[in-house]
């Protein structure tokens, strides 16, 4: 089967199309055809499609909004014989859609009818800025594939609906859960869970016995707590500004200090928010970028105090973060690296592991530093109790065999 795999987001689209179905997923042998994103939707939109085994073909168009940037991505599929097996939109036999937010209602992926986009619509109100992007998405799908081909919603929150009370309830008036669902959900829970996965699956050993601490470090960054197979804690809450230091966001911080800063600089509760949404984190510290890459350049190009400082903050905020889950899981039996800046920094992988060998993790430096970018790897030392380990994350590919599974349960 061909799934068409949709990320929808504001002003943007990301595609894959992954052939895959129960045998293939069963031998892991699925295949990526094709990917690609637009962005900038909304006005002069950048394209960029690439057919596996050719050159990415890159453009500028203006694309109105999310239907629009989608009906792009069908005529390139289907007009353009780059992408191999597929000439016309009959080749595509379902889609997976990644949606933010699914409340405490979707605590798994679901096959998409009229309630379960109902339901995803009353999700807005935790997630205002993702889900409608998402709504969008799949109203546009329904609409141009027709309901014979199934759809399924895939969400970032589900995998972290077995967090216990413990962990899910913030020290506020208890009526504000019952009344306003305000609660941690978390986020990054299709990578947090794709990443177990891989565990088990190169461990072979049973879905209960997976006790690990997961870190997904890419432009958003979280960390996981995983016991028997579950997620017992995760960094990000309500919603995603929670707990790491981020590309632009803060991570945690203290709450007084939002009407301290809107005192002081005269902005609004908004204005404070996006603040820590969209300039704080490396970009705020460092004051100069949000990509991780250029801060280390910077840091060891032109020992930018800064940049140094930033990337400081950023791997010991993981470091409390390793050791308190491990507090919290009485232990753990791998620390597992994921993300942009997880999968292809040593150095940052480095710094995190550094001077926690009382808890028992040692990186073995020679095998963080050979580490091929791209592969499954273990880079702790022999003697480490604990084990740490990189596994490039594909959050697309669970989508695509989410919806194969629901359609093969029907
Ligand atoms: P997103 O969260 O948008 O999916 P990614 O997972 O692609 O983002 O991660 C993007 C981050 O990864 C950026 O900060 C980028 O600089 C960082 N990154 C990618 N490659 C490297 C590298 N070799 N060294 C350090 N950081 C890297």
């Amino acid at each position: 089967m061909n799934i068409l795999v949709l990320n929808c987001g504001s002003s943007s689209l990301k595609f894959q199309i992954i052939a895959t179905d129960l045998e293939r997923i069963e031998r892991n042998a699925d295949r990526r055809l094709a990917e690609g994103h637009i962005e900038r939707i909304g006005g002069a939109a950048l394209i960029s499609f690439t057919a596996e085994g050719r050159a990415t073909e890159r453009s500028a168009a203006p694309v109105r909004d999310v239907r629009a940037a989608l009906e792009t991505v069908l005529r390139w599929i289907s007009e353009s014989d780059a992408v191999e097996g597929i000439s016309s939109l009959a080749d595509i036999q379902a889609i997976g859609h990644r949606v933010v937010h699914g409340g405490e209602k979707f605590k798994e992926s679901v096959i998409i009818t009229d309630e379960v986009l109902r339901g995803i619509e009353d999700c807005i109100e935790l997630a205002p800025l993702h889900n409608p992007a998402n709504i969008k998405g799949i109203t546009a799908a329904r609409e141009i594939f027709g309901k014979n081909v199934p759809q399924a919603a895939v969400f970032d929150t589900a995998f972290h609906q077995t967090l216990p009370e413990k962990s899910y309830l913030y020290a506020i008036p208890y009526q504000f859960y019952r009344r306003h669902k305000i609660r941690r959900y978390g986020f990054h829970g299709t990578s947090h869970r794709y990443i177990a996965y891989r565990y088990r699956t190169i461990n072979n050993i049973p879905r209960e016995n997976v006790n690990i601490i997961t870190l997904h470090l890419g432009n958003g960054c979280s960390i996981a707590a995983i016991k028997n197979g579950n997620s017992v804690d995760t960094s990000m809450g309500l919603t995603p500004l929670e707990g790491l230091v981020m590309g632009t966001r803060s991570g945690d911080l203290d709450p007084a200090i939002i009407e301290f800063v809107s005192g002081k600089e005269g902005l609004n509760v908004h204005e404070v928010e996006s603040l820590l949404n969209k300039q704080s984190g490396l970009l705020g510290i460092s004051g100069l970028t949000n990509d991780m890459r250029e801060l280390i350049a910077e840091a060891e190009e032109s020992g930018d105090r800064r940049a140094r400082l930033a990337i400081e903050i950023f791997c010991y905020r993981i470091r409390k973060y390793i050791g308190s889950y491990l507090a919290a899981m009485n232990g753990a039996d791998a620390i597992i690296f994921a993300g942009g800046i997880g999968e292809n920094s040593a150095k940052i992988r480095t710094l995190v592991c550094q001077e926690m060998n009382w808890l028992g993790v040692e990186l073995d430096e020679e095998k963080n530093r050979t580490h091929e970018n791209g592969c499954e790897s273990v880079i702790s030392a022999d003697s480490s109790k604990v084990k740490i380990g990189v596994i490039p994350t594909n959050e697309e590919l669970l989508i695509a065999r989410d919806t194969v599974r629901l359609i093969n349960q029907k």
